[in-house]
C-alpha cells in the first residue's frame, strides 16, 4: 500500500500500535491520539484490556484486546486499593497479555504496513519492557503535564532529601529547589500507600523509558509549560512531543473525535437545564472519575454550595463517597444530605456523569470546582473557565499550584472542606473581583490554546516514519 503525499514523493504505509492502562483520564487521550495519527495517514491498531474496553468502533482504527486476567478482589479492580495499588497490579496483569498480543501483531504485519512503534502508557512500564524485548521502538505517551513527569522524575532525590511522607507539618509550605513553583505540600503524594511502593514504582517507569524508549508524548502545550518541557528534555536527553491540547486538534486535522469512554453514560439532559440559565451564572462541580471522598466532606461540599445561594451541576457518580453513609448499591450515586433537595429546589442539578466537555464550553458555566486531572485542568483551560481547586492524590496538587499560582486562572476551596469556607470561596470565584480577574487570565489562557498548533503532532508523525 503506497500513500501519495502532498509534495508527490510516495512511501509505505507504518502502523502504530497504542497501548493504554484502563483509566478514564488514560484512555481517552491515548484514543484521540490514535485518531490523529490515523488522520495524518498512519495505519493504527489499539491494544485495549477488558477492564473497562473502549467502544471498539472509531473510522480506520483496529482494536484488538489483549484479554488480561483479572480475578475478584485483584487491587486493580478492588474499590478499596489506592491508585498506586492499581497501578502496580495493573502492570503486573498486562505484561504477559500485551507481550502475546503485540508478538502476534508483528507476525502477522506484512511488509505494506509494518509496525513503525508502539505508543504505551507511560505509567505502564511492564509494557514497555515487554515491547523492548520484542524489538519494537517504543513512545512513551504521558497523560499528565510535564511538571508532574518532572515531580516523577525527581522522587528518588526528594525522598533522599526527606520529601516523601510523612512530611513534617513546618515543611509543607518550603518551595522544591529544581521544581519551583511546587511547595513541598504540591509534591505528587497518595494518601496511605507505602514510600518504598511509591519509589519502586518511579524506579519502574524511569528504567522503562531510559532503557527502550525514543521519544515521549505529551498531551501538553508550550505555552503554558515551556521551562517544564524544556528541563524535561535536558533531563531525559530525549525527544519531547508536546502535542496537546490534543482535543483541540481534530478541527484542524478534519477529523472526528473519538467518543468518550466513561464509566456511566454522560447525562444530556443537565445541557437543557444549562440553556436556561444566564451566561456565566452556573458553578460546574465535578471531581473526576477516581477520586473518593467521605461522607463528612460530601456533606460539606452539598451545604456549602446550597449557602452561596449559587446555582451549581454536580457530578456526583456511584461510588463518589466511601465507608459509612456512601448507599447501599454499587449502581446509585449516595443519598444527597436530608434536606438538601428542599433547600436547593431548582438551583442544583445533579448528575452521574456530565458530557464534560459540553458542558465547559456552555456560556452559562462561570467555574469548575475541580480536583484537577490533568484531562480536567485542560478542558477547563480550553474553555476559559476560572478554577476551584480541591486536589485529592497524585498529580493532582501539582495541576492545582499551577491552576492557582503560575496562571493565576483558580483558587484553593481551602485546605478543609468545611461549609462556611466552600460558601464563601464559591461566591468569590463566581461573582467576586478576584474571580473576574481569574476569569480574564482564564480568557487569555484559552486564547493561546487555540493557537497552539499541530505542529508538534507533525513532528512526531515525521519522527514516527523515521524510526
Ligand atoms: N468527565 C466526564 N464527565 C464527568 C466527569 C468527568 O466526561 O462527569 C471526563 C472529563 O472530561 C475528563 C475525564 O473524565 O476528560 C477525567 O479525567 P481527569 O484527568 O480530569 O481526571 P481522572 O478521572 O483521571 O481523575
Amino acid at each position: 500500500q503506497e500513500q501519495q503525499l502532498n509534495n508527490g514523493v510516495h512511501r509505505r504505509r507504518r502502523r502504530v500500535v497504542l497501548f493504554s492502562l484502563p483509566f478514564q483520564g488514560h484512555l481517552n487521550p491515548t484514543l484521540k491520539l490514535a485518531a490523529l495519527l490515523h488522520a495524518h495517514g498512519l495505519a493504527v491498531t489499539v491494544l485495549h484490556t477488558d477492564l473497562n474496553a473502549p467502544a471498539r468502533h472509531h473510522p480506520g482504527l483496529a482494536f484488538v484486546p489483549i484479554h488480561e486476567t483479572l480475578l475478584p478482589g485483584d487491587p486493580a479492580v478492588s474499590p478499596d486499593s489506592d491508585i498506586l495499588a492499581k497501578l502496580l497490579a495493573l502492570n503486573a496483569a498486562c505484561a504477559a497479555p500485551f507481550r502475546d498480543a503485540l508478538a502476534s501483531l508483528l507476525l502477522r504485519g506484512g511488509h505494506d504496513d509494518a509496525v513503525a512503534c508502539v505508543v504505551v502508557d507511560g505509567q505502564c512500564y511492564a509494557a514497555m519492557r515487554a515491547a523492548g524485548e520484542l524489538g519494537v521502538p517504543v513512545l512513551a505517551l504521558r497523560t499528565d503535564s510535564a511538571a508532574a513527569l518532572g515531580n516523577m522524575l525527581a522522587i528518588p532525590r526528594l525522598r533522599d532529601a526527606g520529601y516523601c511522607l510523612p512530611i513534617k507539618e513546618e515543611k509543607l509550605d518550603e518551595p522544591v529547589r529544581g521544581l519551583e513553583p511546587l511547595r513541598v505540600r504540591d509534591l505528587i503524594r497518595v494518601d496511605g500507600c507505602d514510600a518504598d511502593d511509591l519509589c519502586g514504582f518511579v524506579a519502574s517507569v524511569a528504567g522503562a523509558v531510559e532503557a527502550s524508549v525514543p521519544g515521549i508524548v505529551l498531551n501538553t502545550f508550550d505555552a503554558i509549560e515551556a521551562p517544564e518541557l524544556a528541563a524535561l528534555r535536558r533531563e531525559l536527553s530525549l525527544p519531547a512531543f508536546a502535542v496537546g491540547p490534543l482535543h483541540m486538534l481534530f478541527r484542524r486535522a478534519g477529523a472526528p473525535p473519538p467518543p468518550e469512554q466513561g464509566p456511566h453514560a454522560p447525562d444530556g439532559t443537565c445541557l437543557a437545564w444549562l440553556d436556561a440559565r444566564p451566561p456565566r451564572s452556573v458553578l460546574y462541580v465535578s471531581l473526576g472519575s477516581l477520586a473518593t471522598v467521605g461522607r463528612g466532606v460530601f456533606e460539606e461540599m452539598a451545604w456549602g454550595l446550597a449557602r452561596s445561594g449559587v446555582p451549581f451541576l454536580w457530578v456526583v457518580r456511584p461510588g463518589f463517597v466511601t465507608g459509612a453513609g456512601a448507599g447501599d448499591s454499587e449502581d446509585a450515586p449516595p443519598p444527597l444530605p436530608k434536606g438538601f433537595e428542599e433547600e436547593i429546589k431548582d438551583r442544583g442539578k445533579i448528575v452521574k456523569w456530565a458530557p464534560q466537555r459540553e458542558v465547559l464550553a456552555h456560556t452559562a458555566i462561570g467555574a469548575f470546582w475541580t480536583h484537577c486531572g490533568w484531562n480536567s485542568t485542560l478542558e477547563s483551560v480550553c474553555e476559559g473557565v476560572p478554577m476551584l481547586v480541591q486536589p485529592c492524590f497524585g498529580d493532582q496538587m501539582v495541576n492545582a499550584r499551577y491552576v492557582t499560582h503560575e496562571w493565576g486562572v483558580g483558587m484553593e476551596v481551602g485546605e478543609v472542606i468545611q461549609r462556611e469556607r466552600v460558601a464563601v470561596a464559591v461566591k468569590k470565584v463566581m461573582v467576586g473581583e478576584d474571580g473576574a480577574q481569574m476569569r480574564e487570565r482564564a480568557r487569555r489562557l484559552q486564547m493561546q490554546a487555540s493557537d497552539a498548533t499541530s505542529s508538534a503532532m507533525d513532528g512526531l508523525v515525521q519522527y514516527i516514519m523515521s524510526l
